[in-house]
């Protein structure tokens, strides 16, 4: 009994002993698998973990361990389908880059898209917190496509959706005696495209959240239907039948 037990503990220990190399060789065939389909290139930051690097527009990005990138590396990859080859490609997404850590002025960030500039299009995601990396990426992917003229021209329909009085934190003073008012998150009342990114990563991640939201507040409701709308001018395949699927998908599962 003894051996047979020692025998199933050698077993075990054999299948765990990956070195780093094949962790990151793992990672990388997935993500090679991606771009060939999408022509984004999935990217982990390379270096000392322990060092931060300092990456542009003053974020600094830590780079992860390989054990780091084979956790989050399938989820981050299946959080991507739900676009469309044809979207990710209009959207001005160029390239996403996973750090294990992002700082921005002291502060912890989520995630950065860069919109200008040399690193125009890449998209940088923290995994600090792998459940809100998915709402990151969506969140960011959308910031790119709100420089596409067809969504940037329609900001006074979005505003008409907000209720009289209303205003977002760049623009007055909010009322600060609701906790939530028109917006789908605290941070949503930020400024209109803080709220518009808010919006999207929302529907897509937690279709039943904004339909229950929805139903609760008229604003939400308006936003989640021009949601649909800019989407799909982004790509026509960003359709009815898309976000069916969606909100069947639970949480890290791939859209098939
Ligand atoms: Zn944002």
């Amino acid at each position: 009994m003894r051996l047979l037990v020692l025998v199933a503990a050698l077993g075990s220990f054999s299948s765990f002993a990956a070195t780093e190399e094949d962790l990151w060789k793992e990672a990388r065939t997935s993500a090679a698998a991606f771009e060939k389909r999408t022509g984004v290139p999935m990217q982990w930051l390379e270096g000392d973990p322990a060092k931060g690097q300092s990456v542009g527009d003053e974020l600094i990005a830590w780079p992860p361990s390989a054990l780091d990138v084979t956790s989050s590396a399938p989820a981050l990859l299946n959080e991507l389908t739900i676009y469309p080859d044809a979207f990710l490609k209009s959207s001005g997404l160029k390239r996403v880059v996973i750090a294990r850590g992002l700082e921005r002025r002291g502060t912890a960030w989520g995630g950065f898209a860069f919109w200008a500039g040399p690193k125009k299009g890449t998209l940088y995601v923290s995994l600090r917190n792998l459940a809100r990396a998915a709402v990151t990426i969506h969140h960011e992917v959308f910031h790119l496509t709100q420089h596409i003229g067809a969504i940037e021209s329609r900001r006074d329909s979005w505003s008409a959706c907000n209720p009289p009085g209303f205003v977002y934190a760049v623009d007055g003073e909010i009322d600060r005696t609701r906790q939530r008012v028109a917006t789908i998150t605290g941070y949503a009342r930020t400024s209109l495209v803080e709220d518009q990114a808010e919006m999207f990563a929302w529907a897509v991640s937690d279709g039943a959240f904004m339909a229950q939201q929805s139903q609760q507040d008229e604003a939400i409701a308006c936003k989640a239907k021009l949601i649909r709308t800019f989407v799909k001018l982004v790509d026509s395949g960003f359709d009815d039948a898309r976000w069916e699927k969606l909100a069947s998908r639970k949480p890290g599962e791939s859209l098939p």
